[in-house]
């Protein structure tokens, strides 16, 4: 199956470069190759792009530029934010507040912090449809909690968290308040002033940029400990060669999705909605994961039940449609998603998941060609279950 014909519904799990995201960096890696850190002319106007890139970046937040710092991508600022706040922060506790759901960036520093440098952790649980409680969350801070740290937006079942009030309760704590936005950035509006954010993580290639690229919005007064030792850039606090090409094309991603966020939503919110609603009327035994509303406008997840999510995908393959079991970091593990789990599915249930994210090139036409590839397939898995025979003889009792 060639490209052209392939249809790609999976872009929580990476996006495409956009044509015009692609023409903004190809200078830079072409003729305007060099060090953006060297003293010539020829690196002085490509430092100077980054800059642009920086400031078209921070007025899209509401921030300003200094408060953005370039990384390697999302899991380098979840990283970054965990460590780097948890050994700035020490002396004043070691108490970090978290979620069951947050991405592995953030689960796993968090597990790393806890066994190597002495933090404790409360990982905060969802309700069914992935939201946390924001009263378990005020109960769960302590004197010595340093950072809450939850995420905008689910990027397995797309549930958008009540960030702004998290942000407040953090700040009437005297806590600092972090949040992984990969999913969210670019798609929700997001004023980092009116959410009450502190810290917050993106990374390009979720939003049609290039893979490797990423930046920590940092609030002034914050203090953080670089994460990468090295050279003087990023003000000192991330070491590397800047990445010109990438940054140059996150800010031009950035200048499209400022223009475009409104009208892009509508179109995936619109095509997702009829996604949903056949797939809730034409297959039965289905559930819709995530909460019913307040959920990013591209994704829409499901659990079929009696039949295992792993074969569905590679079902789906074969005609042309890459869709997800949950997130691309846990396929290849026969665990269940922790998410799906943490909604209170059994592991049977969650064991049936398919996660659909749509982009703002998705058609109708392969929507509606999904669905009727579903519906088959589903129907041709579940004949073969030996637990859906057994209900069915149940039933006819
Ligand atoms: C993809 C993703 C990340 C990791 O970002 P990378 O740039 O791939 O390292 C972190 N958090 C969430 C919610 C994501 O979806």
């Amino acid at each position: 199956m060639d490209n052209t014909q392939m249809i790609y519904l999976d872009n929580a799990a990476t996006t495409k470069v956009r044509p015009e995201v692609f023409e903004a960096m190809r200078p830079y890696l072409e003729e305007q190759y060099g060090n953006p850190s060297s003293a010539y002319a020829f690196a002085g106007r490509i430092a100077q792009k980054v800059d642009e890139s920086r400031q078209t970046i921070a007025a899209f937040l509401g921030a300003k530029p200094q408060e953005i710092y370039f990384t390697g991508g999302g899991s380098e600022s979840d990283n970054w934010t965990l460590k780097g706040i948890a050994e700035m922060y020490a002396s004043k506790g070691r108490h970090i507040i978290t979620t069951k759901i947050e991405h592995h960036a953030i689960l796993h520093t968090a597990e790393y912090l806890e066994k190597k440098r002495g933090c404790e952790v409360t990982y905060l649980d969802v309700d069914e449809n992935g939201m946390i409680d924001l009263k378990e969350l005020e109960a769960a801070i302590r004197p010595d909690t340093i950072l809450i740290s939850v995420m905008f937006a689910n990027n397995e079942i797309g549930t958008i968290e009540p960030v702004k009030e998290i942000g407040r309760i953090a700040h009437e704590h005297g806590v600092l308040f972090h949040t992984d936005a990969v999913q969210a950035f670019g798609h929700v509006a997001i004023n980092v002033d009116e959410l009450n954010i502190d810290l917050l993580s993106a990374s390009g290639h979720k939003l049609n940029a290039p893979k490797g690229v990423g930046f920590l919005y940092v609030r002034t007064g914050v203090r953080i400990e670089p994460l990468i030792h090295g050279g003087a850039q990023e003000r000192g606090k991330r070491a590397g060669t800047t990445n010109a090409a990438g940054i140059i094309a996150f800010g031009k991603a950035v200048e499209l999705a400022a223009a475009e966020m409104e009208q892009r939503a509508a179109h995936e919110q619109k095509l997702r909605d009829h996604l949903i609603s056949r797939v809730m009327a034409e297959i039965p035994y289905t559930r819709l994961n995530g909460h019913p509303t307040e959920r990013l406008t591209n994704n829409a997840n499901f659990c079929f039940r009696f039949i295992e999510g792993e074969s569905l995908l590679l079902m789906l393959d074969r005609v042309g449609i890459c869709g997800s079991s949950g997130s691309a970091c846990t396929s290849g593990s026969l665990d269940p998603s922790h998410v799906l789990l943490a909604i209170g599915l059994p592991h049977e249930i969650a064991h049936g998941s398919l996660r659909l994210t749509l982009s703002e090139e998705t058609t109708q036409e392969e929507i509606d060609y999904t669905v009727d590839k579903l519906k088959v397939i589903v129907d041709r898995l579940r004949s073969m279950s030996p637990l859906y025979e057994d209900f069915v003889k149940k039933q006819g009792k």
